[in-house]
């Protein structure tokens, strides 16, 4: 065994971040000779208490969890999402939906859309949404897994993720790390003991008297980032120029109807309203700039706009859009919102978690902990957060909207230089570049490209081995199949029923 080894290892904080990182190291190094894991939270501080909905890659971490689909639903009262659909975000009375997987079927090659591009100008005007088996499923309250098994069907180009409650889901996920060997220590952390020559956190002492010392501490104290900043002052990439929004008020309410497989966000007219309809409720909030709304508007509007009874008191929460400059400085690595924010638009916080929970893993540390690595880790968080941060701005940016003050600051902003090349390109050849290893694939960019009005300038040349009638023909044919398709699907609700899961 190597002498510099990790050995203990502290998570601070319990919320969705703290038990994600409990479980996931526990799982993959739970039984790595002489490691400890301990887990501290408080009870009195709480947790963000949001977080409902998910990306695809959810599915991966359950599945290294090694957790069973049915249980999992049953335990987080979870429903399945198939996309977002965006509502008002272009117009008043415009709708789109940003789906999991994939467009159309395979076209030798080619990425579809430039031969759906194609159709238009032969005057074929059925929207992009058609050719989805997630948008045509999802709308209709349907649901089926991917079949990568059956390539020519478009159940194998589908995704899927989760929409869950954040609570049940860091319970379950405790249950699992406990058993993992991890130990839970509960206590408010009132002070820090750093050690003198290297400056690494030592350790941290509790109201009780108590001390946890560490040689690795994970900081997933929430946006207080108490350790990352308040002890390795990591320092925060501000973005408010960006995402303007700073804050929210949530509200759970009664359910109402068949529960659609997807989360809805509908523009207001100083930010945009979250809908994520679980098993036992929906989850609702209002995500605004405070600039150019008061919390009593916010709340007000939400309320007018719920689809059931309100099942608890609006809470408001505040943020700042941006991130920790660095993400791991010393022996402090910060996951979650001790790392960053970036509001829930695309639902890619708890993403971030589980991603940096396995770059983490890739670069796990031993004691004399490499600065190479650790500057190589914090370049890849900021990368992240970039291109998601780019992703969000074009929902703002490319809008018709001039409604509000608000809608008029955001459209008009000029785009980050990311952004701005990859709008340039689209509107000149209808091609999309998918930078690095950036979360967001082409499919989701040309999604919301399109869903939000950006006009394509041309298609790929390589469209024109399809004669005009061929085109034609072909997109006609893939509509057929994608509906038949979604029609064969069973309905979300009797699959959950199926699972033994109380509706
Ligand atoms: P927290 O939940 O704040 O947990 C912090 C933990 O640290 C708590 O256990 C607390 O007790 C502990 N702690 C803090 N200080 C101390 C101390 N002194 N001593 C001991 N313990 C301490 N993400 C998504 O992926 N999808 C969404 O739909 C989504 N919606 C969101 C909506 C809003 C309005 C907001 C604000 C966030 C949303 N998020 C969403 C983000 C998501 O909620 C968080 O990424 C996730 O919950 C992780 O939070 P956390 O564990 O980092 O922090």
């Amino acid at each position: 065994m190597r002498q510099d080894a990790i050995r203990r290892v502290v998570i601070v904080g319990g919320g969705t971040a703290g038990w994600m990182a409990a479980a996931g190291v526990s799982r993959i190094l739970g039984d790595m000779p002489g490691l400890s894991i301990e887990l501290v939270e408080s009870e009195e501080i709480g947790t963000v208490g949001v977080g409902e909905a998910t990306i695809p890659q959810i599915v991966l971490f359950n599945t290294m969890l090694g957790l069973d689909e049915a249980m999992f639903m049953r335990e987080t009262r979870a429903t399945y999402k198939l996309g977002i659909e965006f509502v008002d975000w272009v117009r008043p009375g415009h709708r789109y939906v940003h789906p999991f997987g994939s467009y159309g079927l395979d076209m030798k090659g080619i990425e579809f859309h430039h031969f759906w591009l194609k159709g238009r100008e032969l005057g074929d005007t059925t929207p992009l949404d058609a050719y989805s088996l997630a948008i045509v499923a999802g709308l209709q309250g349907r649901f089926g897994h991917p079949r990568p098994d059956q390539p020519g069907s478009p159940l194998s180009k589908l995704g899927y993720a989760f929409q869950f409650d954040a609570g049940l889901y860091a319970r379950l996920l405790r249950r699992l790390a406990e058993a993992n060997g991890v130990r839970r220590t509960e206590g408010r952390i009132v002070g820090v003991d750093r050690d003198g020559e290297s400056g690494h956190v030592a350790a941290v002492t509790l109201a009780s008297g108590a001390r946890v010392e560490g040689d690795l501490f994970i900081d997933c104290s929430g946006f207080r980032g108490l350790l990352i900043e308040g002890e390795m002052q990591a320092g925060f990439e501000d973005w408010r120029d960006w995402l303007p929004c700073d804050r929210a008020v949530a509200v759970p309410c009664a359910n109402g109807g068949e529960r659609q497989p997807l989360t809805r966000s509908t523009a207001r007219a100083a930010g945009w309203q979250w809908r994520i309809p679980l098993q036992h409720r929906i989850g609702n909030g209002y995500v605004y700039a405070s600039e150019h709304l008061s919390d009593d508007e916010a709340a007000a509007t939400l309320l007018a706009n719920l689809d059931g009874a309100p099942l608890a008191e609006p809470r408001f929460l505040r943020f700042t859009a941006g991130h920790r400059r660095r993400a791991w400085v010393g022996n402090v690595v910060a996951l979650g919102l001790a790392g960053g924010f970036l509001e829930p638009l695309e639902s890619t916080s708890i993403h971030l978690v589980q991603s940096a929970i396995a770059r983490l893993l890739t670069y796990w540390p031993t004691r004399a902990f490499d600065q190479r690595e650790i500057d190589r880790f914090n370049a890849a968080h900021v990368e992240d957060y970039r291109d998601i941060r780019d992703f969000l701005v074009l929902h703002y940016k490319a809008t018709e909207r001039d409604d509000t003050a608000f809608w008029d600051y955001c459209r008009t902003l000029p785009p980050p230089p990311g952004l701005a090349d990859k709008l340039a390109i689209f509107a000149a050849n209808g091609r999309i570049f998918r930078e690095h290893e950036e979360l967001f694939t082409e499919t989701s960019w040309l999604s919301v490209m399109v869903g939000q009005g950006v006009r394509a300038g041309g298609y790929h040349p390589a469209a024109d081995l399809l004669s005009d009638a061929e085109t034609l023909a072909r997109l006609g044919h893939i509509r057929t199949v994608v509906a038949e398709t979604a029609h064969l699907l069973a309905r979300q609700d009797d699959i959950l029923a199926h699972y033994g899961c109380t509706l």
